[in-house]
């Protein structure tokens, strides 16, 4: 067996996900056509600044490490402003940097981090080729959730960062990010295992890896979720 088809396969297994799926699970038909379901909008400029809408990658990575236009400010370490290829056709999105990553000024670096690395190993993918990004880039203090007014703060950040990479596909992982992005309040349930789309660029919703190192019965649904964006990204680009 060549080595990439070995690796896969480990990694397969960490998520426990039986390695011999059947040919016709892969290549099941996709769900309706991807429908539009949220436009980007621009951002606003305070002070006169230049919108983040113009902004090129190192002076949006600028904009946020000074940002002060929420509460979250006061208590970061620092900004975590998302990581990997500029070019990627991936781009993950989660919800907001944790502990590990207010400390490391990474994303998804602690043990959900891990988990999520094995997820893009398994369809292919590295921490490298695609992008990783969090609707916040500031971290709630004692893990909260995001407040509706912290999200919109942070809105124009991630959507130059969605303009810039140009994904092939984004991948919103949990709750926050899939209901922030596609502007609803449906659970998660109800979202995964469909196509959506923000704008051109389709979009899977899929369980946050924090939830799914709760709720490891759930790493099916979340394979099954992958194998879906894999396609539509393999779509899209073609
Ligand atoms: N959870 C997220 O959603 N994002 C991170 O960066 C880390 C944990």
């Amino acid at each position: 067996m060549p080595q990439p088809e070995q690796q896969r396969r480990a990694y397969l297994q960490a998520l426990g996900i039986d390695v011999w799926l059947p040919r016709d699970q892969q290549d099941a038909e996709l769900p309706d056509a991807a429908q539009p379901v949220a436009e980007l909008t621009d951002a606003e400029s305070p002070n006169g600044e230049v919108a983040p809408s113009e902004l090129d990658w190192d002076a949006l990575q600028q904009r946020v490490a000074n940002c002060t236009r929420c509460e979250l400010a006061a208590s970061r370490t620092q900004t975590v402003f998302g990581v990997g290829n500029h070019d990627a056709d991936w781009l993950i999105i989660g919800e907001a940097p944790g502990a590990e990553e207010d400390r490391r000024g990474e994303p998804f670096v602690g043990r959900a981090g891990q988990l999520l690395d094995q997820m893009l190993q398994a369809i292919g993918q590295s921490r490298d080729g695609v992008f990783i990004a969090n609707i916040l880039k500031c971290r709630p203090p004692d893990n909260r959730d995001p407040k509706p007014g912290e999200a919109a703060a942070c809105r124009a950040y991630l959507e130059r960062q969605i303009a810039l990479v140009q994904p092939k596909i984004i991948l919103a992982v949990g709750k926050i990010a899939a209901q922030n992005l596609l502007e609803c309040n449906d659970p998660v349930g109800r979202m995964r295992g469909k196509a959506h789309a923000l704008g051109e660029i389709p979009l899977v919703v899929t369980y946050h890896p924090a939830y799914l190192l709760r709720s490891p019965s759930q790493k099916k649904k979340a394979w099954s979720d992958l194998c879906l964006a894999a396609r539509l990204a393999a779509e899209s680009r073609a």
